[in-house]
């Protein structure tokens, strides 16, 4: 049984943006006006124009103050024995991994334009402590809450799969793709033969996740080397054993592939076909996420295998929280543009 838990009263879809820093001291298209809002310039076609949203993030925010206001309080809920989902939505180098992870290691540069689908080689780095993303802080953050409340009664474990051209991946026990399972209700889905691990320690947690992204298809397009044109999930699950029963909470949190339109990458044959499925599930996961905040009865997750993983944290009374990334130079307008359009609407 299942002990019930209250949910706040807080909002149930709460929608970001986060400016990732300039890189060059380059024209800029986004000016962050207040901790809600910001303009956006289209070049001087029309007068900028402002968009608002639950909150915007600067570039010289921390990852801290990223955490603070959009996860802690999904964990929270999560120790209640609810489910929660954050994802991390933009184009390729817009910031997302950053938020999520943490710096990353930068793989060598692929030359063949037409090479197979390899997993990035590089060496694992240690990441200071303030730059750790949202996923590494989520996990440390329930450990220190169970560690003040009754540690013998808490089981914490981590999956780790990536979504690649509708092809679901064990990113911490690489090998063949895994099945969905739906049981005869279609109400529980299940990746068949994915690895659960409990962990106990920061450190193994921090190492398994660097050695999971690692692992993740990385592809070379015309747009980026390095883009990343997988999903990654990973699904961080609090079991508590209480008077009343076990309860159980999971808390999804989602680096998405890239938003880019598979034109501007010039993208032909297979690689437009992989452009294809992600912008599929783009718009599935941005339909559902639209339905939910309108308040719609009924919500579509079978469009695509994101969704259908990520319905038990989008249904109900479970909270989801988007993060919007964008990169401010104005080379990268187009792009900034279709995030703040899509992070609009599901606002
Ligand atoms: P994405 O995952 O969206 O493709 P990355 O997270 O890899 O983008 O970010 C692209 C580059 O920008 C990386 O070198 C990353 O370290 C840097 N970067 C992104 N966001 C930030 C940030 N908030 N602070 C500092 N560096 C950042
Ligand atoms: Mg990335």
């Amino acid at each position: 049984s299942i002990a019930t838990a209250q949910p706040a009263q807080e909002e149930r879809l709460v929608v970001a943006v986060r400016v990732r820093p300039s890189m060059e001291a380059a024209e800029r298209c986004i000016e962050v006006v207040s901790g809600g809002s910001l303009l956006y310039d289209d070049g001087g076609k029309s007068r900028p124009r402002q968009y608002s949203y639950d909150h915007v993030f600067r570039e010289n925010d921390t990852q801290e103050q990223v955490y603070k206001t959009t996860t802690a309080p999904l964990v929270r809920d999560v120790l209640n024995g609810l489910n929660a989902a954050v994802f991390a939505y933009g184009a390729t180098g817009s910031g997302k991994t950053h938020t999520m992870l943490g710096p990353v290691p930068r793989k060598k540069p692929q030359t063949a334009p037409d090479r197979p689908p390899a997993t990035a080689s590089c060496e694992a780095t240690d990441v200071s402590s303030l730059d750790i993303g949202l996923m590494v802080r989520a996990i440390e953050d329930i450990f220190s809450h169970i560690e003040s409340a009754e540690a013998d009664t808490c089981r914490v474990s981590i999956s780790y799969l990536e979504i690649y051209n509708e092809l679901i991946r064990d990113l911490l026990n690489p090998g063949g793709p895994l099945e969905l399972r739906e049981d005869h209700r279609g109400q529980r889905i299940t990746v068949a033969g994915l690895s659960e691990i409990t962990t106990a320690s920061r450190k193994e947690v921090v190492s398994l996740l660097m050695k999971g992204n690692k692992a993740r298809t990385m592809e070379p397009t015309a747009a980026n080397q390095t883009s990343s044109r997988s999903h990654a999930l990973l699904s961080i699950t609090v079991q508590a054993r209480t008077p009343l029963g076990t309860k159980q909470g999971r808390l999804f949190l989602t680096d998405l592939a890239g938003s880019e339109r598979a034109k501007k990458t010039k993208n032909r044959g297979k690689r437009l076909q992989e452009g294809a499925h992600i912008n599929r599930s783009l718009l599935a996961l941005g339909n559902c996420i639209n339905a939910l905040s309108g308040g719609a009865r009924y919500v579509n997750y079978r469009d695509s295998k994101l969704t259908r993983l990520l319905k038990e944290a989008l249904s109900g009374r479970c909270k989801t929280v988007m993060i919007a990334h964008v990169a401010p130079e104005s080379k990268h307008r187009d792009e900034t543009k279709n995030t703040l359009v899509y992070a609009d609407r599901a606002n």
